[in-house]
């Protein structure tokens, strides 16, 4: 990756656990991050299930097998950029929240949607 090291993935419970993130989903946040321009803060990357539960997390959530990132996002500028970006780079699952931008591309949920929380 150009932009970003394993350890931002890591479920923050069991430190290394980035390596279960998904080459996939890396391969298209590493080509967001080069099309949006702008500094991504990773505030989840894969989960434990543990982790998962505590932060609240659906039960089914792409975070627990790598498939999901979510990037620090609170300003509308910025979210454009990211969402605009993820979508040119093929994301096809988007969450939207007023704090950060769920990017993932699970292949065994439906695809070409975006929600909000
Ligand atoms: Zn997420």
């Amino acid at each position: 990756m150009k932009y970003f090291k394993l350890y931002e993935f890591d479920s923050p419970d069991q430190p290394g656990s980035g390596k279960n993130m998904q080459a996939s989903t890396l391969d298209l946040l590493d080509q967001c991050r080069e099309v949006a321009g702008i500094p991504f803060i990773i505030t989840s990357g894969h989960r434990t299930a543990s982790h998962n539960q505590k932060v609240g997390g659906t039960e089914n959530s792409s975070h627990l097998r790598g498939y999901a990132v979510d990037v620090e996002c609170n300003n509308s500028k910025d979210r454009y950029k990211i969402v605009q970006s993820a979508l040119s780079v093929g994301f096809n699952r988007i969450g939207i929240s007023g704090s950060f931008i769920h990017l993932d591309n699970d292949p065994a949920k439906t695809p070409n949607v975006i929600w909000t929380y």
